[in-house]
């Protein structure tokens, strides 16, 4: 048996070309080449099987920020063929029970910060924090480990934003796949140095990763995010790209310019969508480097739009790049044509295996169905209106909340907006917008009303108005509407 592609494999190949080459830099400074991190990872992985028991098969649940460490127990769980369960380190103390149980853990790795929250796991799992990771680290010799008997594989946890956290199979594609359409759109080089601020455990931060050691890139990590302590690596560490979720963005336009712009060609962006009005704004401070990424846990990435298409229209979200297939349909399977907004499908070598209770996603022709409406324009841009299942009905008509929260958040007052529909006893839902403004700033709601009104159909027009200091978000900066729900009672 030979070593397939997986972190595993990618990493031995990268310690065996590249060994001198620096793999990981921590927010101290501390460096780790390609070779050291596969022999940590080596390491680790005799102490699981010897110490802990670890056999090809197994589960190990994964629960932290972003540091070498957290990419040393990845590898070192493919090294054995067990399955490494990504785990959003937003879950509380009960979602993380019922994890551990769903997914039958063996093993729980995580952040000793987090330790608080781990009282109703089960007794017989073993937990390995920081201090116990390097124990069995220093307990065992690298080398000679042989092929496990079957591939390890990763299962990243939906953060349950639409319900319970549900873990999705991640496909085992040759790295090439995810490299080649990331490559086909946006100019990552070989050996680039690349801050990953994305959430390891979330499917971006864990394709990034894939994507980095493809690339042999060195890669940056912060345990969390800061927005000038990450303007201060990106410029120290002579970062090329910067791969990112769409608020740290925006919270990096929030604290004051560096003296010189950090030598960046990329900062790309997935998870939840890109207001057009920071895109710009985050052009104008930072050049024409950002590319927006639209997907989801489930298919990756489907599409992918470069600064010269956000410049041009800056709500979209691009073209699919090379090895994705497309399609808006309507509720009967018809491709929905000139323009008119229906279901997105997508198609790629990325699509992820079923969720792990078995269940899966409708899918057409080997196209998914993403959950999410959206519509092309006449040259082929793909804009996403959201989930269906937040599109908000009032008085009989459709309204997405993207495209009201986009226009609100363009008031220079206005840090960030979310509308949500509420039951109406007279339209059946009416929008609500909650509003944090920027320090020092007052705005009067009908003042916003009359704003979208001169932009919007009338039903688009927020009835309630509603001022909050911050808006809640989830460990990858989605906002959490039920919780903005929770304000109706
Ligand atoms: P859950 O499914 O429980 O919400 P999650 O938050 O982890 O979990 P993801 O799979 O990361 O879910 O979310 C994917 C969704 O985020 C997409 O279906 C889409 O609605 C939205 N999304 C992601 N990227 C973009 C983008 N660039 N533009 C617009 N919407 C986006």
């Amino acid at each position: 048996r030979r070593w397939g592609w997986s972190l595993a494999g990618e990493l031995r190949q990268a310690a065996a070309r590249d060994p001198g080459r620096t793999a990981v830099v921590d927010e101290s400074g501390a460096e780790l080449t390609y070779r050291d991190l596969l022999d940590r990872a080596e390491r680790l992985a005799k102490s699981l099987r010897g110490v802990l028991g670890v056999q090809a098969g197994d589960r190990i649940g994964l629960l932290c920020r972003n540091h070498p460490g957290m990419i040393e127990a990845m590898v070192a769980t493919t090294l054995l063929g067990a399955d490494a369960v990504l785990v959003n380190s937003g879950l509380s103390a009960a979602q993380l029970a019922t994890v551990a149980e769903e997914q039958a853990l063996e093993v729980l790795v995580h952040d000793a910060e987090f330790a608080d929250r781990l009282p109703g796991l089960p007794a017989e799992l073993h937990r390995v924090d920081e201090a116990r990771q390097e124990e069995l680290v220093a307990g065992a010799q690298p080398g000679d480990l042989r092929p496990p008997p079957r591939d390890g594989r990763t299962i990243v946890l939906t953060s349950g934003t639409t319900g319970a956290p549900k873990g999705a199979r991640r496909p085992t594609p040759h790295g090439f796949g995810p490299l080649v359409s990331i490559i086909d759109r946006i100019p990552l080089h070989v050996r680039h140095t690349v801050l990953i601020a994305a959430p390891l455990f979330h499917t971006w931060g864990y394709a990034a990763l894939q994507v980095c050691f493809a690339l042999r890139a060195t890669i940056v990590l912060h345990r969390r995010f800061d927005p000038a302590a990450t303007l201060d690596a990106l410029a120290a560490q002579r970062c090329d790209a910067m791969f990112a979720v769409p608020v740290m963005v925006q919270r990096l336009l929030e604290v004051p310019p560096p003296s010189r712009r950090p030598p960046l060609k990329v900062v790309a962006v997935s998870g939840s969508a890109l207001p057009g009005g920071l895109a710009t704004r985050f052009m104008d401070a930072y050049g024409d480097v950002l590319y927006n990424l639209y997907g989801s846990t489930e298919v990756s990435w489907a599409s992918i739009a470069g600064p010269a298409d956000l410049r041009r229209a800056p709500t979209t979200a691009g073209r699919p790049p090379y090895g994705t297939r497309l399609r808006i349909l309507d509720e009967e399977g018809r491709p929905v044509l000139d323009g008119r907004v229906g279901r997105i499908f997508v198609g790629n070598e990325m699509l992820f295996e079923g969720y792990t209770s078995g269940a899966g996603r409708e899918s057409r022709d080997g196209l998914l169905d993403t959950g999410d409406l959206g519509r092309l324009d006449a040259d082929g841009l793909l804009f996403v209106d959201g989930r269906a299942d937040d599109m908000i009905v009032s008085g009989g008509e459709n309204v997405f909340p993207s495209e009201v929260e986009d226009l609100i958040a363009r008031l220079p007052q206005v840090r960030e907006a979310a509308v949500i529909g509420v039951p109406d006893p007279e339209y059946g839902q009416r929008l609500a917008a909650f509003l944090a403004l920027h320090p020092g700033e007052t705005l009067d709601p009908e003042a916003v009303r009359e704003y979208v009104r001169h932009y919007l159909a009338r039903f688009s027009v927020p009835r309630d108005v509603v001022f909050v200091k911050y808006l809640p978000r989830n460990a990858t900066g989605k906002v959490l509407s039920r919780e903005l729900r929770r304000y109706y009672g």
